[in-house]
């Protein structure tokens, strides 16, 4: 039996900034390194999960009725972008209806190449579609701009599909696109990462998102690396390609300001301003670094509310049930399904505070834990060794505002986090 979380009144004193994630997770077909929750999009169950997503919209609208103020919502998955149109617009609709979605708030949709449209016609008209619901940031899943590599990762796209889709979703409108990108492909030298890295800056997209490739178990890569088919990049080469990467993008203009994302910075502060601020930070992504409240919603969604984790049961079937029986109007927020469910105590929510905050470029201040520095070591006096100890190395700043990583100290950011939970 779950805990219910405190009512509607504990909702006054809430931080205000508030993300919305809404999880859609079918793909046209399972890529060889994917851990996400998604199923095949062929003969999937699209409509009843619009269905069913909507009635959680209203669900979660309801109890929090109208108190919070959205300032970023982030369609991810899966992939969005192998929803109809018309069932994203249903959605979309139900958001604005059931929340107060801020006039300038960050709205992203993932949507991968390939998945926009067989013919120039189609693809225009699906992003036009996404510009008219108020979409005004893309992030699209590229990985790589190597044909090869792109096949061995069971990518279902090309590099020409990645150039042709960025071309035309930039004449959609659209001025604020994230590209990821994957190294340490089994197989890939630094050397072939950075022509990776050069073609994706060559498009000169907004933000780059880099993500070194772990082997998850349960994945067909996992699998191959069993039997010796594939093998995994050693550590030295992963770090090695991570560094050249990162002085790659910061010679080409983009801020490094978390541990995997990069912005671009604006022309001016481009080679002049090294503390410049890009203005193409995730405003979405951000938030959970600086432990923001966000609310998931869908299939397997997590969500940071009001000091509650909760992660939505990953059960298709479950989840589809639940709602196809339910009236929102009758459900408390706490009886829908779920996979998880924390009360943070006042220690979790600063441990977590330190722990997301080192992720990013500025690191974590003793003012955003509420804490004076000699208050912030007596609660953390089991670390502040080992903290020391990193700092002495040259892995960790440590001054009188408060810590933050080096780039040598992302390598093992694991290990100085590990020291504050
Ligand atoms: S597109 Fe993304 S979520 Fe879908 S299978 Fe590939 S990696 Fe997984």
């Amino acid at each position: 039996m779950t805990e219910r979380p405190p009512k509607a009144e504990t909702v006054n004193d809430l931080a205000l900034k508030t993300g919305l994630y809404l999880h859609f997770p079918f793909c046209v077909k399972k890529c060889n390194y994917c851990a996400f929750l998604s199923f095949d999009a062929e003969g999937s169950p699209r409509k009843e999960y619009t269905e069913a997503m909507i009635k959680e919209i209203e669900t979660r609208g309801l109890f929090f009725n109208h108190e919070r103020e959205i300032d970023s919502v982030y369609l991810g998955g899966g992939t969005p972008s192998v929803m109809d149109v018309s069932q994203l617009s249903l959605i979309m609709k139900a958001v604005r209806k059931n929340f107060d979605i801020k006039s300038d708030a960050e709205i992203t949709i993932e949507a991968n190449p390939g998945t926009l449209g067989k013919t120039d016609r189609v693809t225009r008209t699906k992003l036009q579609a996404y510009r008219f619901m108020g979409v005004n940031r893309l992030s699209m899943g590229v990985q790589s701009m190597n044909n090869d590599r792109l096949h061995l990762l069971g990518r279902i796209h090309t590099a020409e599909d990645v150039i042709r889709d960025f071309r035309m979703a930039r004449e959609a409108g659209f001025d604020n696109i994230n590209l990821d990108l994957i190294f340490s492909v089994p197989g890939e030298t630094t050397e072939d990462a950075l022509k990776d890295a050069e073609a994706i800056i060559a498009l000169g997209p907004e933000h780059i998102s880099c993500y070194s490739l772990q082997l998850e178990e349960g994945t067909p890569f996992y699998e191959m690396a069993d039997q010796g088919l594939i093998t995994e990049v050693d550590d030295e080469e992963d770090r090695r390609t991570y560094h050249e990467i990162c002085s790659l993008l910061k010679k080409s203009g983009y801020e490094h300001y978390e541990i995997s994302n990069f912005a671009r910075l604006a022309d001016e502060d481009i080679g002049k301003d090294p503390d410049a601020v890009s203005p193409f930070r995730s405003i979405h992504n951000s938030g959970y670094w600086d432990m923001s409240d966000y609310m998931g919603i869908g299939l397997g969604a997590s969500g940071f509310i009001s000091r509650i984790r909760y992660r939505n049961t990953p059960d298709l079937n479950e989840y589809l049930t639940f709602f196809r029986e339910h009236d929102p109007a009758d459900i408390y927020i706490s009886d829908i399904p779920s996979a998880e469910y924390h009360i943070n105590s006042e220690f979790d929510m600063l441990s977590e505070k330190v722990f997301t905050g080192l992720r990013r470029r500025e690191g974590i201040k003793y003012s955003e834990t509420g804490l004076t520095e000699e208050e912030f070591w007596r609660v953390f006096s089991y670390g502040r060794k080992e903290a020391e100890r990193f700092s002495e190395q040259g892995l960790l700043i440590i001054d009188k505002e408060g810590l933050r990583l080096t780039e040598k100290g992302i390598d093992i950011s694991n290990s100085i986090m590990a020291e504050f939970v």
